[in-house]
C-alpha cells in the first residue's frame, strides 16, 4: 500500500510549532513523516482542506456505558446522585450497556477523541472499543466497602480480568479500578494494587473528589460514613487525606491513574509527584456536581502527568476535550497549552506517550482534523479521525 499523504492548512504536531500547509504521511499504522507540504516525499494525496490536523485527543476519564443516562439525574446532590446512577445502571441489560458504550464512543470520535480511558463494572466499554476500532484502556471496576467482602470482590475481579484479557488487542487494553474510597475498603485497595503490580495491569481510581469523601477518610464522618454504618460496616479515620490513605495502602505508583484529585493539598501533591502517578482532571463534571476545581496549576508545576476527562454523560453535557482543557487551565491559557493538555497530557497520564499524543515519525497514526476558525464556544467537531492509520470518521 502506498504512503497516504494527509494535507492540511495547519498541521499541529504538539511536539513543535504549527506547520502552515503541512503534511502528515502515514504508512500502515504509523506516522512516517511530518512537515511542510512542499518538502513532502511521494505518496497518494488526501486533501483535508481548511483544517487543523492534530494528534487524536485523549479522554482520560469516561464511563461510556452510562452515556444513555445523560441528564437523567441533574440537580441531585452527590450522594443521592451516585446512588441513583448506580441503581439505573444495574437496571440496564448487557445489550443496553453495549449500545450506550458505542454511542459514547461515536460521540467521542465526532469530537476528535481517539483514546478513551474508561472505568466500568462490566465489559461493555471494552467490547465497544474493540468493535469500533478506537484505542483505550478498559479499567474493570471493583467495589467492596466492607473489609469482610474483600476476598469475594477479589475473586470476581480475577474472573472478570481473566475473561477479558485474552481478548486484548494492540489498541484496547484491560486495567483494574478499585472504584473510590467510599466504595472500597483499605484491605481491598491494597489487594487490588498488589494484583495490578503482579499482573502488570494499569490501575485507575476515583480520588479526592467530594467533601463527603474527605470527611469519610480523614474523620469517619459525613453522608458516606452514615450510609456505611447503616450497612453494619465499621467506619473510622483512614488517613490524613484520601491521597495519604492510598499511599498507606501501597496503591500509588507509576501504573496508577488518579481521577479527579480536587481535594489535594500541597503535601498530597508532593506525594503524588514522588510516586509519579498520573492524574485525570474532569473540570466540567466537578463543576456540575459542585465539587469545585482541582489545583491544576500546582499539578503542572510539579510536572505530574495530567490529562483531561469528560467523566460520564450523567455529569457532563458532552465530550469536548478542548473545552475541558480550557476549563482546567483558565481563560488566559495559550492555545498550545490547551491542545497539549487535550492530547499529549492524556497520553502521558495513561503512560501511552511513547505511542500517541504528538504527530511525530514512528508514533501511531492517531489523527484528528478540526475546521479552522471554528467558534471556540461551540462544541469542537472533528471532520476526520483515524486510529492507527485506519479512518474512522470522514465528513
Ligand atoms: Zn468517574
Amino acid at each position: 500500500m502506498p504512503s497516504a499523504r494527509y494535507h492540511a492548512r495547519v498541521v499541529r504536531p504538539i511536539s513543535g510549532p504549527d506547520i502552515e500547509n503541512g503534511t502528515v504521511i502515514v504508512d500502515g499504522n504509523l506516522i512516517s513523516w511530518v512537515g511542510p507540504r512542499a518538502d513532502a516525499p511521494e505518496g497518494s494525496d488526501i486533501e483535508l482542506g481548511d483544517v487543523i490536523l492534530s494528534p487524536g485527543l485523549v479522554n482520560a476519564h469516561t464511563h461510556l456505558d452510562l452515556t444513555a443516562l445523560r441528564g437523567r439525574f441533574n440537580g441531585l446532590e452527590f450522594f443521592a446522585w451516585i446512588r441513583a446512577l448506580t441503581a439505573a445502571r444495574q437496571a440496564m441489560s448487557p445489550e443496553e450497556l453495549l449500545e450506550s458504550s458505542g454511542a459514547g464512543i461515536r460521540e467521542g470520535l465526532q469530537a476528535g477523541i481517539t483514546t478513551f480511558a474508561d472505568t466500568a463494572p462490566n465489559d461493555a466499554p471494552f467490547e465497544a472499543m474493540r468493535e469500533l476500532g478506537v484505542r483505550g484502556i478498559a479499567y474493570r471496576e471493583v467495589f467492596g466497602p466492607d473489609p469482610r467482602q474483600c476476598a469475594e470482590s477479589m475473586d470476581a475481579l480475577r474472573v472478570a480480568v481473566a475473561a477479558t484479557r485474552p481478548r486484548e488487542t494492540a489498541l484496547v487494553r484491560v486495567g483494574v479500578s478499585p472504584h473510590a474510597p467510599y466504595s472500597v475498603s483499605d484491605e481491598l485497595f491494597s489487594e487490588v494494587a498488589a494484583f495490578a503490580r503482579r499482573e502488570r495491569l494499569p490501575l485507575a481510581t476515583h480520588l479526592a473528589e467530594s467533601e463527603d469523601e474527605s470527611n469519610l477518610v480523614s474523620r469517619g464522618e459525613g453522608a458516606f460514613a452514615t450510609f456505611l454504618r447503616g450497612r453494619g460496616i465499621e467506619v473510622g479515620a483512614r488517613g490524613r487525606t484520601p491521597v495519604e490513605m492510598l499511599e498507606k495502602n501501597q496503591v500509588l505508583g507509576a501504573n496508577a491513574l488518579l481521577i479527579h484529585c480536587v481535594r489535594c493539598d500541597p503535601r498530597d501533591i508532593v506525594t503524588i509527584e514522588k510516586h509519579w502517578c498520573g492524574i485525570a482532571t474532569c473540570p466540567a463534571s466537578n463543576r456540575t456536581l459542585g465539587h469545585g476545581s482541582a489545583p491544576v496549576k500546582a499539578f503542572l508545576t510539579a510536572k505530574i502527568p495530567l490529562g483531561v476527562g469528560s467523566d460520564s454523560m450523567a455529569s457532563n453535557d458532552g465530550m469536548d476535550m478542548q473545552r475541558e482543557a480550557r476549563l482546567a487551565l483558565g481563560a488566559q491559557a495559550s492555545e498550545h497549552a490547551v491542545w497539549e493538555l487535550a492530547a499529549l497530557g492524556g497520553a502521558r497520564a495513561l503512560r501511552l506517550d511513547h505511542l500517541i499524543g504528538t504527530l511525530e515519525p514512528g508514533k501511531q497514526a492517531d489523527l484528528a482534523a478540526f475546521p479552522l476558525g471554528a467558534n471556540s464556544s461551540a462544541p469542537t467537531r472533528a471532520t476526520f479521525v483515524a486510529v492507527a492509520g485506519r479512518v474512522l470518521l470522514d465528513d
